[in-house]
């Protein structure tokens, strides 16, 4: 499995997109993130946004990509 870069969360109250906070090795690692309740804080209305695979997007160190890129 690839590793992740540029992993981005689609706010789910303004739609605003920023940069994850926190990085992660590889798809297995963010999926055992947000099952154990990933959150993070938006950047522009400062709300808390949950994250799932359905707000965020990421590239994969092979190009691809993943969520909603995918
Ligand atoms: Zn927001």
């Amino acid at each position: 499995m690839s590793a992740i870069s540029d992993l981005r969360i689609r706010c789910g109250h303004c739609r605003a997109v920023f940069p994850c906070p926190i990085a992660f090795a590889d798809l297995a690692s963010l999926e055992a993130a947000i099952a154990a309740g990933l959150v993070a804080s938006c950047p522009s209305c400062g709300q808390t946004v949950v994250c799932s695979l359905e707000n965020m997007m990421w590239r994969n160190a092979d190009g691809s990509g993943g969520g909603l890129w995918a």
